[in-house]
């Protein structure tokens, strides 16, 4: 099978990555194949469970038309300057063009060192791998751009985390690019700013090819991550490490590390193990997107010209106006108005309050207004008796159906991961693969999953996750 590589990135200058072939593993194995996503890619999924697929999906073989490097990048991580990151543990094998035309980076995570590797093995363990197998494909299911999991592979290697040797693997990585904010950071670090112009231009022609300028690549990132986050408030994520280097300019979901969604709703609330002051925290997302997008107005200045820390700015602030209106939108529809308004604020914030006092699950609360269950999640029903008539007020002249397409049954919740992942690493994929299954219709219910729609009992939460990937 030859795959259709055009490798755009690959083109630019020497200096924006480091040529590095994947490092071979001792005994690569399939895991899962993605069969939908190659199909939408123009793949042959048989063709990727086969040993001559598996060898490619864990670096053991190179595909013709392959032009494999390691990004260069940098970032703030929790705020902190990182003058250089880049690709310490993935390759980028090449950009492949779909049948439609659409073009996407495939990408080996785990595919071992490389000149950015600083002290890390790079590689990925299993646990990690099915987590962001499971995690991002939930998500684009959920219907919210991100990077989606094209296939994984164990390596027949045993790596080291936290003390305790764990099963090697390998994820392939599908996104429209791996381009982050952290990338036009090195360069403006570096004072390369005719690395700029060209990033920008390639980020213009590859993603937003009606913006103009560095400005109006900004106005468009801008706008594309406000969408982003809103969506993701709307179905409870917590990305977790909302690091420059970790928000791609596509406006993708990318680097599931220690993400979550949550069970009982919180706004303060953190899974992260390293996020120690809550910086990431659940309802602290959007004004942390705000931040990180004005370091990439930052190193967008100099191309820019007279009038441009104004003009960024400006650009910058517009990102409360968008986010606002899709949350207003997303959270209007949650509850079953199709034109929410200002005015409809207070109903969102009162329910949202009231399960935050009362500790209810967002994700059955929500659905539970359609059923009729929702005060069942609720410690103290009253609270959500307190609330309802005024709904069901509003939204008597509303149109149906509104809430069925706005409020998933099924999440990936942290406690089916965490059991999924533990099977894994026992030898029982069941788990894993029925997961998937449940979570590629998660606007569904449907009774065989009835285990996957409740909530964790109390001696099943999972309030931790962990970045030792
Ligand atoms: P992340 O926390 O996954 O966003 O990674 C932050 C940085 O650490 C990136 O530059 C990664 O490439 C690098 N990194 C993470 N894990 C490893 C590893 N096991 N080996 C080498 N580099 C790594
Ligand atoms: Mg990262």
């Amino acid at each position: 099978m030859t795959l259709p590589f055009d490798n755009s990135y690959a083109r630019l200058p020497e200096r924006f990555f480091a040529r590095q072939p994947p490092v071979p593993v001792a005994a690569p194995a399939p895991l899962a194949v993605n069969r939908a996503l190659a199909e939408r890619l123009g793949l042959d999924p048989d063709w990727l469970e086969s040993p001559q697929g598996t060898a490619v999906l864990a670096g053991n073989a190179v595909p013709e038309g392959a032009a494999p490097l390691a990004q260069a990048y940098a970032g703030h991580q929790f705020g902190g300057w990182v003058p250089q990151l880049g690709d310490g543990r993935a390759v980028l094998l090449g950009e492949i063009v779909a049948p439609d035309g659409a073009r996407f980076d495939l990408q080996l995570k785990g595919a071992g060192q490389t000149p950015f590797s600083r002290r890390g093995d790079g590689r990925a363990w299993l646990g990690p791998v099915l987590r962001e197998y499971v995690v991002s494909e939930a998500m684009a299911a959920l219907g919210l751009p991100t990077t989606r999991a094209l296939a994984a592979v164990t390596t027949g290697e045993q790596i080291w985390r936290d003390g305790f040797p764990r099963p090697g693997a390998v994820l392939t990585r599908i996104a429209r690019s791996h381009i982050r904010v952290g990338t036009f950071q090195y360069f403006a670090a570096r004072g390369d700013t005719e690395a700029l112009h060209l990033l920008t231009d390639h980020v213009i022609a590859r993603h937003y090819p009606g913006a103009e300028g560095p400005l109006g690549l900004l106005d468009a990132v801008v706008a594309a991550q406000a969408r982003l986050i809103a969506g993701w408030m709307s179905v409870g994520f917590i990305h977790g490490v909302m690091n420059t280097d970790n928000m791609a300019v596509s406006g993708e979901t990318i680097d599931y590390g220690p993400c979550a969604f949550m069970d009982a709703y919180h706004p303060a609330r953190v899974f992260s193990s390293i996020d120690q002051f809550g910086r990431y925290a659940y309802a602290n997302q959007a004004q942390i997107a705000a931040w990180n997008l004005a370091q990439l107005a930052t190193c967008l200045l100099p191309l820019m010209g007279e009038g441009a820390v104004e003009a960024a700015t400006n650009s910058v602030q517009g990102f409360v106006p968008v986010f606002q209106a899709e949350w207003l939108r997303r959270f209007g529809a949650k509850i079953g108005i199709q034109q929410a308004t200002d005015a409809d604020r207070p109903l969102i914030e009162g329910l949202l309050g009231r399960m935050a006092s009362e500790g209810a699950d967002f994700t059955r609360t929500f659905r539970g207004l359609i059923t009729g269950t929702a005060r069942d999640e609720f410690t103290d029903p009253a609270a959500f008796d307190t609330w309802e008539p005024g709904w069901r007020a509003r939204i008597a002249q509303e149109p149906a159906g509104l809430m069925e397409a706005a409020n998933p049954v099924r999440i990936p919740r942290n406690h089916r991961i965490e059991q999924a992942i533990e099977a894994a690493v026992a030898g029982d994929l069941t788990p894993f693969h029925r997961l998937n299954d449940a979570l590629a219709t998660p606007y569904v219910p449907d009774p065989r999953f009835a285990d996957l729609e409740a909530a964790p009992r109390p001696e099943e939460i999972v309030s931790r996750t962990f970045c030792g990937t």
